[in-house]
């Protein structure tokens, strides 16, 4: 080990990014994964606005010119959605901090509250696990609580764990809302309880998957000098290639996240994207009915298998085996979602094995149809060899 690496960051795992769609090379092309594990809209920019922003690219950006360092036409665009999405007024850009993904929010706001041994996160597992990643990079002490069978959070352990006295206390509380990989929106005691923490406390709440569910938190914002939101543009608006996320949050907690990001975290070309989809969003957000609709018709062909799946309010369904067949595998829970998992990966089906279960991303009709078609050869009884036959037929 080289001594001035920090020793907590050499065995430290990482996230695991997104592997690409089309591995191998040109000359030896090897089959194209249906990529159902990060969530993201199953559809590409429309052909028009990729012209655009190309146009964009030719004509208005000077690639030899830093970004806009103030990002103030992209916040300005922003506020009028946000206030917009939740039916204020009050959104202006003195309440927004934008982020390269906000995933970078999610560091900005624990640089700016707990880096330096003066505060630990709370977080209810399974939940997304960026929280905990970051933090661990940043020396950042994490405290988990459990959650109901439900997957509402345990808030009777929440409340135990914040009164626990600790040498650093708990200063940052994140929820999603609706949480990843679970699937569920807060209820209306676990939003009373974020309403109860005190001001010493920020609490996080992550909206990723907000344009899906239309479950939002912002009107209370005002009420709650605590509180930030957190959106993205990588789920439903198209744009995850481009890394854009943005912090809804009080003027003084946005002063302080606008002096610890990088003065250029934003591409111009990021930013012009932003600006085009914001000046395009109903006619892209127009594609979400559909698929919700495809996470319900997806939702019922599952039933037929051996499998619970969870409620969700978001594009993506959380999926366990039933008891009997890890039994029937002769495998632990975890090594029978692991196989199922590989078995899913060789049919083409690419999903996540994470939090005791299986994120399935909600596809285009034909993807949700082949993950359908896939889960139910492998579930039914039918032999992987059979399947990867039929594979190469269609
Ligand atoms: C996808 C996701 C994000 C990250 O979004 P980026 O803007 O791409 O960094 C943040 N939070 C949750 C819960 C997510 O699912």
């Amino acid at each position: 080990m080289l001594p001035f690496l920090r020793p907590d960051l050499v065995n430290f795992a990482a996230y695991t990014p997104h592997p690409s769609g089309t591995e191998g090379s040109l000359d030896h092309p090897v089959q194209q994964l249906d990529r159902l594990d990060t969530n993201e809209n199953p559809y590409d920019l429309p052909e028009a606005l990729k012209q655009k922003l190309s146009w964009a690219y030719q004509q208005a950006i000077e690639s030899n010119r830093y970004p806009d360092g103030s990002q103030a036409a992209l916040k300005t665009a922003i506020a009028a959605y946000a206030n917009e999405s939740a039916a204020v007024d009050f959104v202006t850009p003195t309440y927004l901090s934008l982020g390269n993904g906000s995933d970078e929010l999610i560091r900005s706001l624990l640089i700016a509250t707990c880096v330096g041994g003066v505060g630990t996160v709370l977080v209810a597992q399974p939940t997304f696990s960026m929280y905990g990643i970051l933090a661990e990079t940043l020396g950042i002490p994490v405290v988990t609580v459990a959650r109901l069978p439900n997957f509402e959070v345990d808030l009777a352990a929440a409340q135990v764990a914040l009164a626990q006295p600790r040498a650093i206390p708990i200063r940052v509380v994140f929820m999603v809302h609706p949480n990843s990989p679970t699937g569920n929106a807060l209820t209306a005691a676990e939003i009373d309880w974020l309403r109860s923490l005190p001001e010493s406390i920020l609490v996080a709440i992550d909206e990723a998957y907000f344009e899906f569910s239309q479950t939002t938190l912002l009107q209370e914002l005002p009420q709650y000098p605590n509180w930030v939101i957190l959106r993205t543009f990588s789920k439903a608006f198209r744009l995850a290639a481009h890394r854009v996320g943005y912090c809804i949050a009080h003027p003084e907690v946005i002063t302080t996240l606008e002096k610890v990001r990088l003065p250029y975290n934003l591409p111009s070309t990021t930013q012009a994207a932003a600006q085009l989809v914001l000046s395009h969003r109903s006619e892209l957000l127009s594609i979400v009915p559909m698929l919700l609709k495809e996470r319900e018709q997806l939702f019922q062909a599952l039933m037929a298998l051996p499998l619970q799946i969870h409620p969700s309010t978001a594009n993506f369904l959380f999926v366990q085996l039933q008891s009997t067949v890890a039994t029937a595998w002769g495998l632990s829970p975890q090594l029978a979602h692991e196989r199922l998992f590989e078995q899913l990966k060789a049919t083409g089906t690419l999903v996540r094995h994470t939090g005791g279960g299986l994120r399935i991303t909600v596809g285009s009709p034909e993807e949700n149809q082949r993950t359908i078609h896939h889960l139910r050869r492998i579930l039914l009884n039918e032999t992987v060899e059979t399947a990867e036959t039929a594979e190469t037929t269609h």
